[in-house]
């Protein structure tokens, strides 16, 4: 019989060994995973408020692995973002949007960038160089960052911010709301649209303070001339309350999942009836 000394040493090194492992798996998996053509994208639609028309579709990465089916980005992507694999896979990311958008102009696409993306050296020149093979204009690209991408090195973040504004690049704050940044101290970024993060819009109906949260981002994000976008759009009642509030742009499972580019071709001229 083992002593249970011992036993508890070995049960905690044994759940620091599989949590490693499985880390290291997946890290190696992506290694391959683009090689391998297991990477795909999907496209969300981004809608106005008052036409209802597509504006732009985000761009989510997909990875089906041979060995244990789909995997979400949610799990791969911090994994990737902790090792020089972002790189590979963001380049892979963006040079495949660009491709599908080039097919069917006239929206721009919307594609995530971490923080460890948005950091590296000469990010501006990167992007560029992928818009001009592409042979797009910068404005049909919407560069989606995150608040702790720009509040770490702020003063140099506004500085590539404006750089890439001045190209004619989108910018849009992901996920925002979540993060320490207040309207007040975002001024400073040259920015293009706030996308309010899934969380309030789901509060919205039942916590006053989602509602007042979501009601503060809207009105002072349009008082500096901000596009609002609200994401995780899912009911009826969400769009009327978000259109009374004033969001200019919606994005969710009520208009549409995210789907492969092909359905999103089509999706690009249709309307949505609310
Ligand atoms: P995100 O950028 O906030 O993307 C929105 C997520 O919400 C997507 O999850 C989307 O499928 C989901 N979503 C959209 N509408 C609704 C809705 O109405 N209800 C609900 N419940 N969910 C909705 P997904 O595709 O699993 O992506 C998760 C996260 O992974 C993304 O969050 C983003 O942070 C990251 N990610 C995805 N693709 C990329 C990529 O190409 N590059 C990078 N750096 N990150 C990515
Ligand atoms: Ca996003
Ligand atoms: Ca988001
Ligand atoms: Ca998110």
């Amino acid at each position: 019989a083992k002593r249970v000394g011992k036993g508890v040493v070995r049960l905690f090194d044994e759940s620091m060994d599989e949590g490693v492992r499985v880390r290291r798996g997946i890290e190696g998996g992506l290694k391959q995973a683009i090689d391998r053509g297991e990477l795909s994208l999907e496209f969300q639609p981004i809608v106005s408020r008052d036409r209802i028309e597509v504006v732009g579709f985000e761009a989510l990465v997909r990875w089906n692995t041979s060995d244990f089916g789909p995997i979400s980005p949610s799990t791969f992507i911090p994994i990737a973002e902790e090792s020089n694999l972002i790189h590979e896979l963001g380049d892979w990311v963006l040079a495949n949007a660009l491709t599908e958008l080039a097919a069917w102009p006239g929206q721009y696409v919307s594609v995530n960038f971490s923080p460890r993306q948005f950091r590296r050296t000469n990010f501006v020149g990167h992007i560029t160089q992928a818009v001009l093979a592409a042979g797009i204009e910068p404005s049909q690209l919407q560069i989606e960052i995150t608040e702790t991408a720009i509040f770490d090195d702020s003063d140099r973040a506004a500085e590539t911010l404006y750089k890439l504004r001045q190209m004619g690049f989108r910018i849009a704050l992901d996920d925002f709301g979540t993060g320490y940044s207040s309207l007040y101290n975002i001024r400073k970024f040259a920015l293009d649209s706030l996308k309010i993060d899934r969380s309030f819009i789901d509060g919205m109906g039942r916590e006053r303070e989602s509602a007042a949260i979501v009601h503060s981002i809207i009105h002072l994000g349009r008082a500096l001339g901000l596009e609002i976008i609200a994401e995780g759009v899912e009911t009826e009642a969400q769009v009327q309350a978000l259109r009374i509030a004033g969001a200019s742009h919606l994005q969710g499972f009520y208009f549409s999942h995210p789907v492969p580019a092909d359905v999103a071709r089509d999706m690009a001229v249709a309307r949505f009836a609310t």
